[in-house]
C-alpha cells in the first residue's frame, strides 16, 4: 500500500536515525512482531516488561509507515464524541473507551519520561470549537457528558473564546490533560530502547506468509528465511487490510502541512491543540521547533494517485485556514506538506485481538485519529491474550464485534 507521499517535518528532526539490518538467517523467538511503527514498538515494550522475548521485523524501516505521517496529537476525546460512543456502545462501553484513552495519556507520558532519545512529548490542553452556530447544542451535550463522567473540561461561550483567542467561535470545549508528541522520534526512541534491552529488530524484512500448527507458528520472509515463534503479533497498520479485509475498516486519504518556524504565537494561549466539530475536521498544533502543523481535509478515496493529485490544493487550503484562525501571524508558508492513507472504522473503535482463521496470531489495528493511544491500549490487551490472561477490555475492541452498516451509524 502506498502509505504516504512527500516528507513530513518530523523526519528532519532526526536526520540519522539508527538503522537495523535485514534478517539473513532463520531464527526462533517467543513472539514475532510484524511492524516497526508505534503499534509494534509499544507492543514490544509491553511484552519485554513481562519477560517475553519478541523479535520485530518491518518491510520498510522503523517508523517508515504511517507513524511518520502522524501529526502527533494525543487526546482523550476521540473522532466519535462521548455522547455518540454511549449511543453506540452503551454507557459502560462508551465511557470505558474514553477513560482508557485518558489513562493512556498518563501512561504514554511515563514511557516518554524514561526514553533517552527525546520524543518531544508535551502536555497540552485541547480546544474543540463549534464549527458553526448549529453545532453549539451538541457541544453543550458533549460538555455535560464529559463533566458527568469526570473528564476535565471547561465550557467556553462566545465571549470566553473571543477574550482568549484570535478567532471568534460560537462556543468551545477546553479539554485538559491532552498532549502532543513527535511521532517519528517516539517510534525511534522506543526502537532504540528496545534494542538496548536486547530486542532484535530487522528492517527491509517482509513477512510474506505463515503457517501455524499446535506447537508454533512459522513465518516466512521475502528473502526465504523462516521465523519460528509461539505467537505472531501483526502491528502492520493499514496494510493489515491487504491480508484480510475487515468490513468495519475503511481507508481514506488525509493531508497535513508544517509551516516555517515562527517567533511567537499571538492569539494562541498555551499553544493548545485545536480542532473542531465539523467532519472532516481541521486540526492544528505547534511543534517544539516552533512550527505549526495542521491537518485534515480528508477525502473518501484510497487511490494514491487521486490523493496525491489533490495535495497542492490541500496545502494551500490548509495554510489559508490556519492564517484565518491566526491573522496576527506573519504570512505562513507550507515548508512541508504531505498526503497519506488514513484508516478508520465505521463504528469508531480500534480493532484489537484475535481473528478467525489466524491461529496463534494477534492484531493491532489502531484505526482512527487517536491511533497512537489505541496502539497503547492494544499493547496491553494483546500482551494479556498472549499470556492467556483475561482482559476486561478485550471484548469492547474485539475484531469480530457486530457492527452496523455505515448508513445506520449515528455520528
Ligand atoms: C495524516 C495523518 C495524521 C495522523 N494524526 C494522528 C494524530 O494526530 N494522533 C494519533 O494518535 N494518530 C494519528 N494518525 C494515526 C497514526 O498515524 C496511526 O494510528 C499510527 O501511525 C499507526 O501506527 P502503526 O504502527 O499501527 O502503523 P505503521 O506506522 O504504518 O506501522 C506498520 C508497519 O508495518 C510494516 N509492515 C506492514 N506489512 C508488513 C509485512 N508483511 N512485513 C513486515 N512489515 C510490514 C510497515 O512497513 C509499517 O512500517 C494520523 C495518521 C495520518 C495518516
Amino acid at each position: 500500500m502506498n502509505l504516504r507521499t512527500e516528507k513530513s517535518n518530523w523526519l528532519d528532526t532526526l536526520p540519522n536515525p539508527r538503522s537495523f539490518p535485514p534478517l539473513e538467517e532463520d531464527l526462533s523467538c517467543d513472539v514475532l512482531i510484524i511492524g516497526g511503527g508505534i503499534s509494534g514498538l509499544l507492543a514490544a515494550r509491553e511484552l519485554m516488561n513481562r519477560g517475553i522475548k519478541p523479535v520485530l521485523v518491518d518491510k520498510r524501516s522503523v517508523a517508515g509507515g504511517s507513524s511518520s505521517a502522524n501529526t502527533g496529537l494525543i487526546q482523550y476525546s476521540s473522532d466519535k464524541s462521548l455522547v455518540s460512543c454511549i449511543n453506540t456502545f452503551g454507557e459502560e462501553g462508551g465511557v470505558r473507551f474514553y477513560k482508557l484513552c485518558q489513562e493512556g495519556i498518563g501512561q504514554l507520558k511515563a514511557i516518554c519520561d524514561k526514553l533517552s532519545l527525546d520524543p518531544e512529548f508535551r502536555l497540552r490542553d485541547s480546544l474543540y470549537y463549534a464549527s458553526c452556530p448549529e453545532d453549539v447544542s451538541s457541544l453543550q451535550e458533549e460538555y455535560e457528558a464529559l463533566s458527568r463522567f469526570g473528564f476535565p473540561v471547561r465550557y467556553l461561550d462566545e465571549a470566553d473564546v473571543a477574550s482568549r483567542y484570535s478567532f471568534r467561535k460560537s462556543a468551545a470545549l477546553l479539554c485538559q490533560g491532552d498532549a502532543e508528541v513527535n511521532p517519528f522520534r517516539i517510534t525511534h526512541a522506543l526502537a532504540q530502547s528496545a534494542a538496548e534491552n536486547g530486542m532484535r529488530i530487522y528492517e527491509l524484512t517482509e513477512i510474506r506468509h505463515h503457517k501455524a500448527d499446535d506447537t508454533c507458528i512459522r513465518l516466512y520472509t521475502d528473502r526465504g528465511k523462516c521465523i519460528t515463534a509461539q505467537y505472531a503479533l501483526f502491528a502492520a497498520g493499514y496494510e493489515t487490510q491487504e491480508m484480510k479485509r475487515n468490513a468495519n475498516a475503511q481507508i481514506i486519504s488525509s493531508y497535513a502541512i508544517a509551516t516555517q518556524p515562527l517567533d511567537a504565537f499571538p492569539g494562541w494561549p498555551d499553544r493548545c491543540l485545536i480542532w473542531e466539530t465539523a467532519r472532516p475536521y481541521l486540526y492544528v498544533r505547534t511543534t517544539v521547533d516552533n512550527r505549526i502543523v495542521a491537518g485534515g481535509m480528508d477525502e473518501a478515496t484510497a487511490d494514491p494517485e487521486e490523493r496525491d493529485r489533490q495535495l497542492p490544493l490541500k496545502k494551500k487550503r490548509l495554510i489559508a485556514e490556519v492564517q484565518k484562525l491566526f491573522p496576527e501571524l506573519p504570512p505562513l508558508r507550507a515548508e512541508y506538506g504531505w498526503a497519506a492513507a488514513f484508516g478508520e472504522t465505521h463504528d469508531g473503535l480500534p480493532m484489537i485481538g484475535e481473528q478467525l482463521g489466524f491461529p496463534r496470531c494477534y492484531f493491532t489495528m489502531g484505526y482512527g485519529g487517536n491511533g497512537s493511544l489505541y496502539s497503547l491500549i492494544a499493547a496491553r490487551i494483546n500482551a494479556d491474550l498472549i499470556e492467556g490472561k483475561p482482559n476486561p477490555d478485550a471484548a469492547l475492541f474485539r475484531i469480530d464485534r457486530p457492527t452496523k452498516t455505515p448508513a445506520m451509524q449515528k455520528n
